[in-house]
């Protein structure tokens, strides 16, 4: 006989904060995009009357000046963590943890973003250019 399916709430919390970051990592592709970090600072595991387990993450984008200068500092489009992705990426998660059944994965407050103090974005490119010096 099969083993129950195993729920996401069996695992330690910061196991499956650390699954989700994996997941968002490799789905986002950030290994590869320097400055671009992810942080899953809390995951809660509900379970809606008639809908797959849901994990409801909040997820912090950290810039660093590797990835100078920036686009923008919007999340959705330097992750772009909704829509299909989004959908992939609890896929890896459920992978992850070894479970069998659907997983829903959401960020009911979207995607925080914080800098460090040397994070240019393109447009101080153009802020900052030198005034001509007429002495
Ligand atoms: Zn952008």
């Amino acid at each position: 006989m099969l083993a129950a399916d195993r729920s996401a709430k069996s695992l330690p919390p910061e196991e499956l904060a650390r699954a989700v970051q994996t997941a968002i990592t490799a789905q986002c592709d950030l290994d590869s995009r320097p400055g671009l970090r992810v942080r899953v600072r809390k995951v809660d595991v509900v379970e809606p009357i008639g809908k797959p387990q849901t994990l409801r993450a909040r997820v912090t984008l950290h810039l660093s000046a590797e990835g100078n200068p920036f686009c923008c500092m919007e999340p959705g489009c330097l992750l772009g963590l909704h829509a299909g992705r989004l959908v992939r990426t609890a896929d890896h998660v459920r992978r992850l943890i070894g479970r069998r059944g659907k997983l829903v994965l959401e960020l009911p407050e979207g995607v925080d973003v914080e800098k460090d103090p040397d994070v240019r974005l393109e447009m101080d490119a153009v802020a900052d250019e030198e005034p001509l010096d007429l002495d």
